[in-house]
């Protein structure tokens, strides 16, 4: 299936798409058709396990790959899961459902696309015939950073540059990034916040003098963030999956279908949800999560993207980002592949941080995604209410689906089964999931999990109790405008 550029009319292969990232033109590579699956297709996926079934879908998604190809990439990328299902669906009351997609090594769902996406990067740079090294820029809000430093971690002919917003992530993400080992990862703190950290990196990638400076030293850009399709792509894979299962359970039907409730940031997550729903999973509304960064309620239901507001650092950090970039991929189909209307609103928004997509369109956005937010004291509340009735932790993230899951119940009066995606282990937001259940802890975030561990008796993962000791080799910090200089400096030591 070729891919486009959001912002041109080129089509290009999956592979050329994976390598280079983002477009050169600043786009976003989109697919120019889905494929169509049926009620039989979904039987077959449920008596596969996890990796043939990732393997099955990235065949169908991606162009140039064969599942054989495949089959034994993904095998390898969801060995280091610590959950047989590498994707399970747990039940909820009242015909909710949790989608856990944090079983892999860095707790958060990043893991799902960026244990795979070297694999998938690797293999389109040698089908492209690209000897150059592939030098990842990566901006992250938390867990982005961490999932990519661990996926690329000395794989060769590759290296890794990560962003991260000073100040702006949980104890537990900022440690795990800064003790990082491997000889080709680089990790920096910006001086700013995720968006400052995003737009430094796509700035880079269109700047021509950096892009020289980088092919001088042999080396060529890509990007481990959303933006890649070799990080959507598997991602649609989990949706496929949980739908198998829960036909298969019974828990669904094909004919009645779900609703899935997505904790989002950059837009990514939902995005593979909808691409799902195109697909002809048995997916009916998708409701979109925001914490108190709530640009992305606000244009579900006025058709008005408007970044012009205060940043809020919330509880659940990897949420605090007011320019969501995958949007624009789904903005290229409200416009019905109008490239030209996608780049004038991208324009607006770059220029004026505001666009409206107008009426019509707007109608047609909401007959398939619904908003809402949660501030930090509702999640919490959330958090604490959960364990109580139900005795599962929830992370902050998720527990913002929840909230927003309920008052889409509330308000709509649509009963249909629920799909909420939770995207981290509550143990990688310690201290707050502690605080939430009104434990008293004293100390740091180590000291918040096992607090957490002993109040709950719901294990923590090893990966926190190991990190507590792993000397820092990680020092960089940089103003927002100096990312190349730091990248430069990175590879000259
Ligand atoms: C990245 C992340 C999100 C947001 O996902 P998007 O694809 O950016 O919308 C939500 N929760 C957690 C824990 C994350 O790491």
């Amino acid at each position: 299936m070729p891919y486009m550029s959001t912002r041109g009319a080129e089509a290009i292969s999956a592979p050329e798409a994976i390598v280079r990232g983002i477009a050169p033109d600043g786009g976003l590579y989109a697919p120019l058709s889905l494929p169509c699956l049926k009620k039989e297709d979904f039987s077959a996926l449920a008596k596969m396990d996890y990796p043939a079934r990732a393997a099955w879908a990235l065949a169908l998604l991606l162009d140039g790959f064969e599942q054989d190809e495949l089959l034994p990439m993904a095998r390898a990328a969801y060995s280091r899961f610590d959950d047989a299902a590498v994707a399970p669906v747990r039940p909820l009351e009242e015909k909710r459902h949790i989608l856990e997609l944090f079983h892999g090594p860095t707790l958060a769902f990043k893991d799902m696309a960026l244990q795979m996406l070297p694999r998938l990067l690797t293999a389109s740079a040698k089908k492209q015939g690209e000897q150059r090294e592939i030098a990842i820029l990566t901006a992250t809000s938390g867990d982005t950073g961490k999932a990519a430093l661990e996926g690329f971690q000395d794989v060769p002919g590759t290296s890794v540059n990560v962003f991260y917003p000073l100040g702006g992530v949980s104890a537990v993400q900022e440690k795990q990034m800064v003790t990082s080992k491997g000889k080709n990862v680089h990790v920096t703190a910006v001086k700013g916040n995720f968006d400052d950290a995003q737009t430094g990196v796509k700035t880079l990638f269109a700047d021509p003098a950096f892009v020289e400076k980088m092919n001088a030293m042999g080396k060529t850009l890509s990007s481990a963030n959303s933006i890649n399709l070799g990080r959507l792509a598997p991602q649609v894979a989990y949706y496929l999956s949980a739908c198998a299962d829960l036909m298969e359970s019974g828990a669904i039907t094909w004919e009645e279908g779900m609703n899935v409730c997505v904790p989002t940031g950059n837009f990514g997550n939902i995005l593979a949800a909808w691409y799902a729903k195109r697909m002809g999973a048995p997916i009916r509304m998708l409701i979109c999560a925001s914490n108190q960064n709530d640009v992305l309620a606000d244009f579900i239901r006025t058709g008005v993207y408007d970044r012009r507001r205060a940043f809020h650092k919330t509880i659940s950090p990897s949420m605090d980002i007011l320019i969501s970039s995958n949007l624009e991929r789904f903005l290229l189909e409200l416009a019905e592949g109008d490239c030209a209307q996608v780049r004038a609103w991208m324009d607006a928004l770059k220029q004026e941080g505001v666009y409206d997509i107008g009426e019509e369109k707007l109608k047609k956005l909401q007959r398939h995604f619904v908003g809402g937010y949660a501030d930090d004291r509702r999640t919490a509340d959330t958090i604490r209410t959960t364990w109580e009735k139900e005795k599962y932790l929830l992370d902050p993230h998720t527990a913002v689906a929840v909230s927003v899951a309920e008052d889409y119940r509330n308000a709509s009066g649509d009963a249909l089964p629920m799909l909420i995606v939770s995207t981290a282990s509550p143990y990688k937001f310690a201290a707050d999931v502690a605080d939430a259940l009104a434990l008293p802890v004293e100390g740091d975030a180590f000291q918040a999990a096992a607090a957490l561990e002993k109040a709950t008796g719901v294990k923590a993962p090893a990966q926190v109790a190991e990190l507590k000791d792993l000397p820092v080799l990680h020092h960089r910090i940089c103003e927002k405008d100096e990312m190349g200089e730091a990248v430069l400096a990175g590879f000259e030591e």
